[in-house]
């Protein structure tokens, strides 16, 4: 076994969150604007790769910069990388190969699947929807698509680990 994926998403105040990547020694962090709905994005980005999408793409506003995450299937794993761009208010057309890469990682979808829920449900238990929304303000929790990307996840992969199954609190 090598070093183990990490994801942390730090919920900030008015509006930003800082998402934290780790693998060992690797680290990338991520500021994050609420100019997108960024954890939704990760969350529903991941969902797509259990149906007949093979790539992903969205991205972090952190004003100015782009933070572009390309998500591909392969096999049973997934390549993800990102990229980052100066200014985001042109480089969404801009070829990923103009963007400078930021963080490259294969991991299986299993386990890739399984660490990103587990940081979007620690923010729900840590702030509840009404302090997610007091925070974030353009955007609510994505309660919807956690729910189901948890669903595609413990129907599909071949998990052995440990899962919060508690009903988000209100
Ligand atoms: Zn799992």
């Amino acid at each position: 076994m090598g070093a183990q994926l990490q994801v942390e998403w730090d919920l900030k105040d008015h509006g930003w969150a800082v998402c934290r990547i780790s693998e060992g020694p690797a680290k990338v962090n991520l500021s994050v604007s609420y100019c997108t709905d960024g954890l939704a994005d990760l969350l529903s980005s991941i969902g797509s790769l259990y149906g007949t999408s093979q790539t992903a793409r969205f991205f972090f506003d952190s004003e100015p910069t782009e933070f572009r995450w390309v998500l591909r299937n392969q096999g049973a794993d997934v390549d993800v990388s990102i990229y980052s761009f100066p200014d985001v208010a042109i480089s969404p057309d801009l070829p990923d190969e103009d963007g400078r890469l930021r963080w490259a990682s294969t991991q299986s979808r299993s386990q890739l699947a399984h660490v990103v829920l587990e940081a979007a449900q620690r923010v729900l238990r840590e702030h509840g929807e009404d302090g997610y929304l007091a925070k974030w303000a353009m955007h609510p929790f994505p309660v919807a698509i956690l729910q189901d990307l948890r669903r595609l996840h413990l129907r599909h992969d071949p998990c052995d680990l440990a899962h919060d199954i508690t009903v988000p609190p209100k």
